[in-house]
């Protein structure tokens, strides 16, 4: 499709209000799923991050890794255990774990944010006492009895301390978080990523928080895309869990959502990672690309 000079600049001049509201506004990007493998995707929101940066907006973003982490282990002849789609994470699983996620991972999205022209700092927890984590104790339900479930070295956020954050944003670099806390001993935690997002959104008082991920958003039948939910209001949610229709790795997303608009944060958005510049439209134009998770 080639743009006239007029469509071109009708684009640009369509982006101006949003870039006016946004500029030196803080943005949450959780990057995951499809758009961390496929690399058209990749070097779409690298440039997304890039784009933002460079009109005034602060973008940080925090990834996730599980397929990577799940190769990672099948190479090296380890077999991970899925309880309710959380993966047991033992102290052998949590090294390779931490070595995937912030020596690989987060070092590749540094290098490519460069590769397209801007600046960016790969952080994890540990960094600046970043993310302190404590033990994520799991429910889960048996033979009609609620049980306690040991996950190992899986953890929640306990306490974002946002200083270095600040300080690599003042300095001019898009911060990437690897989505590992630091507990009370030096130990790691494994840190579901869409958690840490919400968290750290709240701690920066962000104005957006939009998670990426391979779905077109909150669906209401899972099985038929075009039952997207493009607003979902708060007081809704609880319902929609406990009727199933938001399940799996859905609900963490959703209740980071709540979380961060609870905690301050003014808006909050699931979108379909797998639309190219789906970031980009999201914030510069009107078309919604997903569900924006709305209070009330
Ligand atoms: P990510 O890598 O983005 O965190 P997850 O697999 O953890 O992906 O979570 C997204 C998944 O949640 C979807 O792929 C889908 O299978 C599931 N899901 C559950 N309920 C819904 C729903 N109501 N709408 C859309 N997806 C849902
Ligand atoms: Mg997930």
């Amino acid at each position: 499709m080639t743009l006239s000079p007029l469509e071109k600049t009708g684009i640009l001049i369509e982006a101006l209000p949003y870039i006016r509201q946004f500029y030196g506004k803080t943005v949450v990007i959780k990057y995951g799923g499809h758009a961390m493998v496929n690399c058209e995707l990749k070097k779409a929101v690298m440039q997304d991050a890039v784009l933002m940066h460079l009109v005034g907006m602060r973008p940080v973003i925090v990834h996730g890794g599980g397929p990577e982490i799940t190769s990672m282990l099948g190479r090296l002849g380890k077999q991970s255990q899925f309880i309710q789609g959380q993966r047991v994470t033992d102290a052998e699983t949590m090294e390779i774990v931490e070595m995937v996620l912030v020596g690989k991972i987060n070092k590749e999205i540094v290098a490519n944010i460069h590769r397209y022209g801007g600046k960016a700092i790969g952080l994890c927890g540990k960094d600046g006492h970043l993310i302190e984590a404590r033990k994520q104790v799991a429910h889960i339900q048996k033979d009609g009895e609620e049980m306690d479930l040991d996950l190992g070295y899986v953890g929640q956020v306990e306490r974002v301390n946002p200083g270095i954050i600040e300080t690599v944003i003042a300095e001019g670099y898009i911060p990437v978080v690897a989505p590992i806390g630091v507990g009370p001993d030096g130990e790691s935690y494994n840190i579901n990523a869409d958690l840490v997002a919400g968290e750290l959104a709240v701690a920066l008082q962000a104005d957006k928080l939009v998670l990426l991920t391979d779905v077109e958003g909150i669906l209401a039948d899972r099985d038929d895309p075009a039952s997207l939910i493009s607003s979902l209001e708060v007081g809704r949610v609880p319902e929609l869990i406990q009727q199933g229709v938001i399940a799996g790795g859905m609900i963490p997303k959703v209740n980071c959502c709540i979380r961060a608009l609870e905690g301050g944060v003014k808006k909050t958005h699931i979108i379909d990672g797998r639309i190219p510049h789906s970031i980009l439209l999201e914030v510069f134009t009107d078309t919604g690309v997903g569900t924006m998770v709305v209070p009330g």
